[in-house]
């Protein structure tokens, strides 16, 4: 794949970059190694202070930098500028809250015959991000600032479609006071992964994208023995049962299935309606989904714009084709349009079957599945009839059926009343194939730091009840 700028909305290469050479990604990793030992001896409130400084260049050039991801990815100039906002607030929280997610853990000294016993987070070294494009900021946020606040350094592989947004980012943190080679951008190919990743100065991998890339990515980390988080696909249930306020369920369904230009990992994209409300959710959500103006992603008219490549366009396309040629029901959008840009309508299908590809497969754009079901166990069900477990919504008002949602679907995250979405002070992660480790909280930030083990004692032998030797 070409690592170029080409702007969704019209088809036009706006720029091209040459791949970086093996020497200048050697010297890179050579940077991101040397950088690590300087920065792993600073403190946390310096670190903190340089991502402060970062949260404050984001704030004051955030029009600029919407801009730029608008025009190399499609989505709207309103979400883009609401993204830039949140990565400056999640470089604020981590500045505030570092030094206590870092801070060492004691433990019952006594019970481990220590005179003091803790647990200590250190970092690990430069870790490899390899990054999507549907929130080019964002997704790389959310591993750069816990990661370079506990003492690592960043090598971004972003996704090739997205090369402007991710030299933004190696300035930024440089701007923002960052040692040279603290976080780099590699301008590579995902061929270029399993070499980098081999390298032994590279000491783990994070990585946000497809099933595919996942297991690629695990493969070479298993090879090596590295440390690996990955945030992999969903294809999220939305149930709605009797008891929920249809309106408002029918109204955030929409935004949940086409914010992002429906291209969002936890966008909602199963829509399992309990058969006593079925036809009137139906009803409203096609009409809300027709509603939405589809276009120029720069006019603040606009509520979807173009997907962010052609090939994810007729990737939709293909799967709407696949559900209607086996006999499913299109309640509004599914036809491709015609002329310039990579644009759909937002659309919505029921009548599903396990033979159709939508029943099974990620619909990565602004296409809603609907699902009739009988009763609450066959809402968990189907729910769970997949092999993702990213996020989960389910609508009632009932207590016992919240309680026996939020235990029961399989997902990492699990939103009742509500859509899913990332909040710096929750982990955020999926099950089955979405992936696993976590992003976001202490949690995210513990991932790639080693957690030590510390024992001190008068020199006594650890021998006796409850040590055992290994
Ligand atoms: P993708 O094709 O997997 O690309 C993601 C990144 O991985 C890009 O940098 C890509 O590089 C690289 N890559 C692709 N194949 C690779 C391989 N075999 N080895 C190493 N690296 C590889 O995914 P996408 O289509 O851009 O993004 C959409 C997917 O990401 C969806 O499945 C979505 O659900 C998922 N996603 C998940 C989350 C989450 O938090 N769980 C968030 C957002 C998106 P190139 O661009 O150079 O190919």
């Amino acid at each position: 794949m070409s690592i170029a700028t080409t702007n969704p909305a019209t088809g036009q290469v706006l720029k091209s970059y040459d791949p970086m050479s093996d020497a200048q990604v050697d010297a890179a990793i050579e940077r991101a190694d040397l950088a690590f030992r300087d920065l792993r001896r600073t403190t946390v409130a310096q670190r903190g202070r340089w991502l402060t400084a970062a949260a404050d260049l984001l704030d004051a050039e955030r029009d600029e930098t919407a801009r730029g991801m608008t025009t190399e990815m499609g989505k709207t100039y309103a979400a883009a500028k609401a993204e830039v906002a949140k990565c400056a607030s999640a470089c604020r929280f981590y500045a505030a809250h570092a030094e206590r997610m870092l801070a060492d853990e004691p433990a019952d000294a006594r019970s481990v015959k220590a005179s003091r016993a803790f647990v200590r987070y250190q970092p690990i070294g430069p870790v490899l991000a390899v990054m999507p494009w549907n929130f080019p900021l964002w997704q790389v946020m959310r591993f750069a600032a816990p990661a370079l606040m506990a003492g690592n350094t960043g090598l971004l592989k972003h996704a090739s479609n997205v090369p402007q947004t991710a030299l933004y980012l190696e300035d930024l943190f440089r701007r923002a006071g960052f040692g040279a080679g603290v976080f780099t951008t590699l301008l590579v190919g995902s061929d270029a992964v399993d070499c980098i990743l081999s390298d032994p100065r590279v000491r783990a991998a994070t990585l946000t994208g497809s099933e595919g890339a996942g297991r690629s990515i695990a493969q070479i980390a298993g090879r090596e023995l590295k440390k690996t988080v990955l945030e992999l696909g969903g294809s999220d249930p939305f149930v709605v049962m009797p008891s929920a306020d249809l309106d408002r369920a029918a109204e955030v369904a929409t935004t949940a299935r086409c914010q992002n230009n429906g291209q969002s990992c936890i966008a909602a994209k199963r829509f399992v309606v309990h058969t006593d409300v079925f036809d009137a959710f139906a009803e409203r959500f096609a009409a809300n989904m027709a509603a939405l103006r589809v276009g120029d992603p720069m006019d603040p008219a606009t509520d979807v714009g173009p997907l962010a490549s052609e090939k994810g366009r007729d990737e939709i396309d293909a799967q709407v084709r696949d559900a209607v040629g086996r006999g499913a029901t299109v309640l509004c959008g599914g036809e491709k349009p015609a002329g310039a840009g990579w644009f759909y309508p937002p659309t919505v299908v029921t009548d599903l079957r396990p033979e159709m590809r939508m029943w099974s497969e990620e619909v990565f754009g602004p296409v809603a599945g609907l699902y009739r079901v009988s009763s609450y166990a066959e809402a968990i069900e189907v729910a769970n009839g997949t092999a993702f477990g990213l996020g989960a919504n389910a609508w009632t008002t009932d207590p016992e059926e919240q309680e026996g949602f939020a235990t029961h679907l399989e997902a990492g995250n699990v939103f009742v009343n509500g859509m899913t979405t990332s909040f710096p002070e929750l982990p955020f992660g999926g099950v089955k194939n979405s992936g696993y480790g976590r992003e976001l909280s202490a949690l995210g930030m513990r991932e790639f730091c080693n957690t030590k083990t510390v024992w001190v004692g008068r020199g006594e032998t650890t021998a006796g009840a409850g040590a055992h030797a290994e």
